[in-house]
């Protein structure tokens, strides 16, 4: 069966095309500027029509779909039903839900008659208990609006605890995992037995680790502050927690940290602390989800980062399971979100 995966973003779309059930990618690319001044590439059913132009027989697409709420909880056939309930989780993921849809119906006009199957971000961590995923704030902020700990990169962390388990040659449901996906954006997961218990990431990707330019985890009461001191409005605010902070805002210098290592090793005392504080936020959440398991067989990092900066994946785990009788298995597993979307839309098709 061959599997079109789709990535749509607001101003891109980033496909592989995979032969399943042999895991075969046979072709990969991405179409940008999409609605974009002077681009050529008007909208996305437009940029679709390109990536069908260079591929033949689809059976089956895949989409990725970045919020699913609490209305998903796993992969699903899209529908009529579907989009509706997609369109719903619009309000609160109002910078990518908005993009994805527009890739499904893309899809919709010109691949009619073909299965589509959304595949959730969110879904993997609908498993966290409800002490772990409310927040501290008045309970109808939950029942009226919504907001919870949702968690991020799910396809990403349930790929490389299943990956980790295939290479340990474990069932899944006998360990415990502490996933590290570690990229521009940054999250951590605790995965007990196959399934999400916790993450870092929350109602947005804003919250926990600090990232290359999101500012993770912060007192709250700082918003307010920050606001009134700068004078800045709401749009100015999220902008600065979102795109002017973490790596980038630290160093002052980028939200690269290839750069960064390079820099510190120089003696800059900025690149330094940011990678200093990236690497202590990361060490703070494994022992936090070292005691929400009781315990870690296994510590995988994925990601830019997680997978090719050794430097930081030491920084990280130095002394850490010291006191551990038998120490966890550290991984270093690339992710691969988009063939665990033609996966599961395999599955799923194939029922
Ligand atoms: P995204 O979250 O945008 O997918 P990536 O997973 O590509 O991001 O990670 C980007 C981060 O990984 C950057 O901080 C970059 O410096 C770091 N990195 C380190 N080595 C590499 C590499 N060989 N290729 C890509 N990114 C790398």
């Amino acid at each position: 069966m061959k599997i079109l995966v789709i990535n749509s973003g607001s101003s891109s779309i980033k496909y592989k095309f995979f032969d399943m059930p042999r895991n075969k990618l046979l072709t990969c690319g991405k179409i940008e500027h999409i609605g974009e001044e002077g681009s050529d590439i008007i909208n996305h059913y437009t940029g679709l029509k390109l990536i069908l132009g260079k591929i033949d027989s689809v059976d089956a697409v895949g989409h990725r779909v970045v919020h699913g709420a609490e209305t998903f909880k796993k992969p699903v056939i899209v529908d009529d039903s579907v989009i509706k309930k997609i369109k719903q989780c619009c309000s609160i993921a109002p910078l990518h839900n908005p993009a994805n849809l527009a890739g499904i119906l893309a899809c919709n006009k010109l691949l009619a008659g073909v299965k589509q199957v959304a595949v959730f971000d969110t879904a993997f961590h609908q498993t966290i208990p409800d002490y772990a995923y409310i927040y501290g704030l008045p309970y109808e902020f939950y029942t009226k609006f919504n907001i919870r700990k949702y968690g991020f990169h799910g396809t990403s962390h349930e790929y490389v605890a299943h990956e980790a388990a295939h290479i340990l040659k474990k069932p899944i449901d006998k360990l415990k995992v502490i996933t590290c996906h570690l990229g521009n954006g940054c999250s951590i997961c605790a995965v007990d037995k196959g399934k999400s218990v916790d993450t870092s990431m929350g109602f947005t990707p804003l919250e926990g680790l600090v990232m290359g330019t999101r500012c993770g985890d912060v007192d709250p009461a700082l918003i307010t502050h920050i606001m009134r001191k700068k004078r800045l409005d709401m749009h100015e605010m999220d902008n600065l927690l979102n795109k002017a902070s973490g790596l980038k805002g630290i160093s002052g210098i980028s939200n690269d940290m290839r750069i960064l290592e390079t820099k510190a090793n120089s003696g800059d005392m900025r690149a330094r602390l940011a990678r200093d504080i990236f690497a202590y936020r990361i060490r703070k959440y494994i022992g936090a989800y070292i005691t929400v398991m009781s315990g870690c067989d296994c510590l995988v990092f994925t990601g830019g980062i997680g997978e090719n900066q050794a430097t930081i994946r030491k920084k990280i785990t130095k002394n850490l399971f010291n006191h551990f009788r038998k120490s966890p298995k550290i991984l270093v597993i690339p992710t691969n979100e988009e063939l665990m979307i033609a996966k599961q839309t395999f599955k799923l098709i194939k029922g």
